[in-house]
């Protein structure tokens, strides 16, 4: 007598990324969200039997890729950026538009980042940022996995940091009272959705120059009181680093250290200013990085990956808002890695190390791997089908390096989500794509209206096409309008 499965998946070849085996004509059965069997497929089919099959002997099925930094709204300024502004842009525009949010906007671009998520074969992401309820909502609805915090500031509001790309230093006021509303919405939500399956709401203290030592210290307690992770962005720019100095510390992890503040429970992004002692400080606090290449680019800046995989310090892969493509991020990662370390050190980065970064290591980081990661019985089914059958991806000599160097977003053709199938063949299976394309390109355009004066402040206003519609700029009773 077979057992019944929810799913069962036949794929050529399965990545368990358990170790850098592959797994040929394998067979996962699905039962309750949970991985059921995984192994040969003889014997699996003569243990598990079901009507939902995805069976493709072209395709190769590995963990869902884990996104461990982002923001799943913001590629709505992704789209403002150009030649001029790739630095000041966070400062600038960022910075000043994100007062212009609100629920339903961050609801519509969450919706559409998290669409962009699922097609690249996206399972989990970290995400901090404004409205976070609207981004766990979306989450929810959208059958996406992720943990989920609101973006605490303390830099002033009506005052917003002012950045000068000549020296690579800005000024900053602080507003306690703006950072204690945070924290409390922050623990809003944690309270609201902690035991969730599928959304785990943490903490997001921003970074350490947009914070005072005192509210760090007062994030950190909460943290270990909810037993939540902190996502924060740690060492992203030279002059957080310079701001940190100014509080008597060395660098930013040094500073973080002197606060008590390093712990498993941290989960830092970007970390690309770090001296030989932090990287080792980092490495036995048990706190994660999420490595960022493409922003951290962008930003005329490289993390030393090299020294930090070889200090132990627990590495996850993220794409911040510049992609949610995970397959297009592997590819700049790699390329960028063994350029510029690689030039300094002779460093090598391995097709299946990047994979392992983007699954089982995310997993680790965040605190999931006993859940996900990796494709083993008992874990829960986020996985993703990537078929292989296109042309630039024949032929297929090597799993890892074809995926890495070769394999398109458009090669995934399933991706799920706790047992879930949530995309499929090209489309979203959770939502109507037409009314989020809608919805996002409405709110979209309304909320560039809102923060017209600040786009002609920064001088990017000229640059919007006739096209877009930018409608009248609203100056009574509608949001709050940035720095007045
Ligand atoms: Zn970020």
């Amino acid at each position: 007598m077979r057992e019944p499965a929810d799913l069962i998946v036949r794929p050529g070849a399965i990545l368990t990324m358990v170790d850098d085996s592959v797994l040929y004509d394998g067979m996962i059965a699905v039962k309750d969200g949970r991985i059921a069997y995984v192994g040969d497929r003889q014997a699996g089919e003569e243990l598990y039997e079901g009507d939902r099959v995805i069976d493709d002997s072209q395709a190769v099925v590995l963990p869902g890729f884990v996104d461990t930094h982002t923001h799943l709204g913001a590629h709505f300024f992704g789209t403002m950026i150009d030649e001029e502004n790739v630095i000041t842009a966070v400062y600038d525009l960022w910075f000043p538009m994100e007062f212009a949010w609100d629920h339903e906007t961050m609801h519509a671009a969450s919706c559409l980042g998290i669409w962009d998520a699922l097609r690249s074969g996206v399972t989990t992401v970290a995400n901090d940022q404004y409205y976070p309820q609207a981004t766990a909502e979306a989450v929810d609805a959208l059958g996406m996995r992720a943990l989920v915090s609101y973006e605490i500031n303390e830099f002033s509001a009506p005052m917003p940091v002012r950045y000068d790309p000549a020296s690579r230093k800005y000024s900053i006021s602080f507003d306690r009272r703006r950072a204690e509303e945070g924290l409390a919405e922050n623990i809003a939500l944690i309270e609201t959705w902690q035991g969730h399956p599928r959304v785990t709401p943490c903490l997001g203290p921003h970074a350490p120059d947009l914070l005072s030592g005192e509210m760090l210290q007062r994030i950190a307690g909460e943290s270990e009181k909810y037993d939540v992770k902190m996502l924060m962005h740690i060492a992203q720019s030279q002059a957080e680093v310079e701001q940190v100095r100014k509080r008597g510390a060395e660098g930013s992890i040094h500073y973080l250290d002197s606060l008590g503040i390093l712990s498993r429970r941290l989960q830092g992004a970007h970390m690309v200013w770090l001296d030989d002692a932090e990287i080792a400080l980092a490495a036995a606090s048990g706190m994660g990085m999420s490595w960022t290449p493409t922003i951290m680019m962008a930003c005329q800046s490289y993390a030393r990956i090299d020294d930090i995989l070889n200090s132990g310090l627990r590495v996850g892969f993220g794409t911040d808002c510049f992609s949610m493509d995970v397959l297009e991020e592997f590819r700049y990662a790699i390329y960028s890695a063994n350029f510029v370390r690689g030039l300094k050190s002779g460093f090598r980065l391995r097709a299946y190390d990047l994979i392992r970064m983007a699954t089982i290591g995310g997993a680790i980081c965040l605190g999931l791997d006993d859940s996900i990661g990796t494709v083993e019985t008992g874990k829960l089914a986020d996985l993703v089908v990537v078929n292989l059958d296109d042309a630039q991806v024949i032929p297929n000599t090597n799993y890892f390096e074809t995926l890495v160097y070769r394999a398109k977003a458009r090669n995934i053709t399933h991706t799920i989500v706790g047992g879930e199938v949530v995309y499929a063949d090209g489309h979203l299976c959770t939502a109507d794509e037409a009314e989020l394309l809608e919805r996002g390109r409405r709110l979209a355009t309304d909320w560039v209206g809102r923060s017209k004066d600040l786009l002609a402040q920064a001088g990017t206003l000229g640059r919007i096409q006739p096209h877009f519609e930018l409608p009248e700029l609203v100056s009574d009773g509608g949001p709050a309008v940035g720095p007045k």
